[in-house]
């Protein structure tokens, strides 16, 4: 079987074909991916309407791209599936209108993906996928959840941001000491030449007992410390970036580890942008390490938005029996869609 997979639900227009046999694990055959970073920073954060009007010039080319690299025709594809939400409505559209035209002119059923399950099952095109069960940390820009995860589709929601995603505090933080967009990246690099004891920030809601988090406040005190330093934060920028990331990744990890004791899981599934940060990984794996559990992550490269975790998202719902793909091309997306809300539908027949 074979899988188009197309992502375009904010600033990455990502498109992928992943193929299987049988029952073996789904592998991506290509991908490409064009990223509207350069074109949001002058303005400091994603302009939507700048946005789909990107999409919309990228996404037949890097699907000729991916077909070339892969060796394949579009008469090859067996499924078109598409990030149905969450994300930017007119962002969304512009990738489920071209997956359910092609799905049309060729004959073949569409199926449209959650973007945060694409995250989640990122990790299983990695070198050492994981397995089923696993609590799961997904970081991402507009997400922070604990999850446990008994199989495709079968997600418990452990605990979940109040506010502020991980990736929001690492962006706000950023932006407040004059760093590019989107400033997680830029903050960590930072963060390398600072030392993470020169302020002390709050862990918002480490001793809360439960696993929900929240980086509101985490946002406000680096605000606070800022504006006091003043003149001085210049010199002082690369401290406080360090001070902000222990904050971000402690309240992440402990909360982290509380969840892989109260499930009694031995495996952590970390995905989302925030995934890709260093120290957040070097901390997971040293603490779990001593703990018998093994951690697994998304290659480097697709931690952030792409069209491979769509396309696999796809081909596992696909695979495991969770969805049919339908014939029906009239389609609708989802700029709001909680994750949980798949498990009810799941087995329904719409798209
Ligand atoms: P969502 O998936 O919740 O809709 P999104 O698609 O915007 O949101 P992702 O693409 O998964 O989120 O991740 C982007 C986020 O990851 C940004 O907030 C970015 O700053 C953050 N990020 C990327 N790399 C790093 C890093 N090395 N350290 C910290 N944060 C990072
Ligand atoms: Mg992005
Ligand atoms: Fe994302």
């Amino acid at each position: 079987m074979l899988v188009l997979g197309i992502e375009s639900s904010c600033d990455e227009t990502g498109v992928a074909l992943v193929e299987w046999e049988g029952a073996t694990l789904p592998r991506l055959a290509s991908h490409a991916l064009h990223s509207q970073i350069a074109m949001h920073q002058a303005y400091g954060g994603v302009v939507p309407e700048l946005a789909s009007r990107d999409h919309i010039r990228r996404v037949l080319p890097l699907a000729q791209t991916v077909f070339d690299e892969a060796g394949k025709r579009l008469a090859d594809v067996d499924v078109v599936a598409y990030t149905r939400g969450p994300g930017l409505a007119g962002a969304l559209l512009v990738g489920a209108g071209v997956a359910c035209a092609l799905g049309a002119a060729l004959n073949k059923p569409v199926l449209g993906v959650h973007h945060l399950e694409g995250h989640l099952l990122s990790p299983f095109l990695s070198a050492d996928p994981p397995e089923f069960p696993f609590v799961a940390l997904l970081v991402s820009g507009g997400h922070t959840q604990l999850m446990r995860v008994d199989g495709v589709g079968d997600y418990d929601m452990l605990g979940e941001t109040i506010d502020d995603a991980a990736g929001e505090a690492f962006d706000k933080s950023a932006k407040l000491m004059g760093l590019p967009y989107p400033g997680g990246p830029w903050l960590a690099k930072l963060a390398e030449q600072g030392d993470a004891m020169a302020f002390k920030l709050p862990r918002p809601l480490l001793h809360s007992g439960d696993l929900d988090f929240s980086f509101a406040g985490l946002k406000t005190a680096v605000l606070t410390q800022a504006k006091k330093l003043g003149d001085e934060l210049e010199a002082r920028k690369a401290d406080l970036a360090a001070s902000t990331q222990a904050a971000i990744v402690e309240v992440l990890l402990k909360k982290s580890l509380s969840a892989l004791r109260d499930t009694g899981l031995k495996r952590l599934v970390v995905a989302g942008g925030v995934g890709a940060n260093r120290m957040l990984r070097q901390q997971l794996d040293a603490a779990c390490a001593q703990r018998g559990v093994r951690v697994h992550y998304p290659e480097l490269h697709l931690c952030t938005d792409n069209g491979a975790m769509i396309a696999m998202a796809a081909a596992m719902r696909l695979q495991a029996g969770m969805q049919r793909p339908t014939d029906v091309y009239a389609f609708d997306v989802k700029p709001r869609w909680p994750l949980y809300s798949l498990q009810e539908s799941s087995q329904a027949t719409e798209p």
